[in-house]
Parts: structure tokens; sequence; C-alpha cells
């Protein structure tokens, strides 16, 4: 090997070292982006197709379905099963029963598409995880919906006061009442 050859591989060994150093000090210092699961979750992306839910309106805090089968009809699985029922003084039908099969479910998104009401959409629920097989053949999504208007009733106290608010497709439920300690009026 001569001279030259000698000098400009050690160059070419020092540049090498030098660009291996700079990508690995640049990674170092940048903000540490690993998601400590299950202690945290990502934000899943707007298009991402979880189970299908019953919608809580945020202006009421119930669901919007009226039990019309609309969806259950547009089903190319036959996976979706709905009961409804007339409360007195309202005019359309609420949801009492909607339980799907998501072991047949191909998230194909015709139910959502059939819905006039806007009363079902993709759940971001990604990792439902279950040792008993009811979980996802029979997923009782009111009881889902309950547990969501629960929360609902306690982020907004004002809207919410009665308990029924609570149980928003219970078929008995009567009538919020307002409660005792109603929020003043300015
Ligand atoms: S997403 Fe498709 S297969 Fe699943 S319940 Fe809706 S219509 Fe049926
Ligand atoms: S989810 Fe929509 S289409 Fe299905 S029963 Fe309820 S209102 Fe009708």
């Amino acid at each position: 090997m001569s001279l030259f050859s000698a000098v400009r591989e050690t160059f070419v060994g020092i540049k090498s070292l030098f660009t291996g150093m700079r990508i690995t000090l640049g990674e170092a210092v940048k903000p540490n982006i690993t998601v400590q699961y299950p202690h945290e979750t990502l934000k899943m992306a707007d298009r991402f197709r979880g189970h299908i839910k019953l919608v809580l309106d945020p202006e009421t805090g119930k669901s919007r379905c009226t039990a019309c089968n609309l969806c259950v009809r547009a089903c190319p699985s036959g996976c979706i099963e709905v009961e409804g029922m007339k409360r007195e003084g309202e005019k359309k039908k609420s949801v009492t029963e909607y339980n799907l099969d998501f072991t047949t479910c191909s998230l194909c998104g015709s139910c959502i598409e059939a819905c006039p009401s806007d009363a079902i959409e993709f759940s971001k629920d990604y990792n439902k995880v279950s040792l008993n097989r009811a979980d996802f053949d029979h997923m009782d999504l009111v009881k889902k919906l309950e547990a969501e208007a629960k929360v609902w009733a306690e982020t907004h106290p004002s809207t919410s006061a009665a308990p029924a608010e609570a149980n928003p497709v219970a078929p008995t439920a009567p009538e919020p009442k307002p409660a005792a300690e109603a929020p003043k009026s300015s």
C-alpha cells in the first residue's frame, strides 16, 4: 500500500467516525418518544377503526339512537341487534339494547353510513383484551355508553343534575327531576 493510499484511508475512516458520532449525538439529545405502555397510550388517528360504539350526544349526555334498525339492515355480517322503546312524552324510540358481535364484524362502516342520526361511530379502542369470549361476540354497547354518560355527567354538573342521566338509555328511567342544588343563575 502506498503512503498516499494509507493517508487517504485514514481520512476516510476519521470522516466516517465523525459522521457516526454526529448522528448518534443528534439522536441522543432528541426528546424521548418511547410510550410507556400500558401506563401511557397513544392517541389514535381520526381514521382509526375500532369496534363501533354508540355516540354520546354532547348536548344531552344521551344516545341519539332511535332504534330504527337501519344499521342492522345495512350490516353485511348480521352482527348487530338493536331493541328500543318509546318513552312517554317522546316522539321517537330510544335504544334499550344494542349488541354487537365483534367476532364477525369486518369494520366495513356500512352501519355508520346507514345511520340517519349519526348515532354510531368507530371507537378508538385498540387494546381490547379479554379471556371471556362474550366480551367480543356479545358487546353491550348500551352498557358502554352508560359508563361514558357517567363520566359526562360528572363533567357537566349543570346539565346533568339528575341522577337518572347517568343511565341515559334505561327503558324505565323516570324523567329526570332538577336536583336540589341546581346551579345558581347569576
Ligand atoms: S362495521 Fe360493517 S360488519 Fe361491522 S357492524 Fe358495522 S356494518 Fe356490520
Ligand atoms: S344506530 Fe342509527 S341506524 Fe342504528 S338503530 Fe340507532 S338510529 Fe337507527
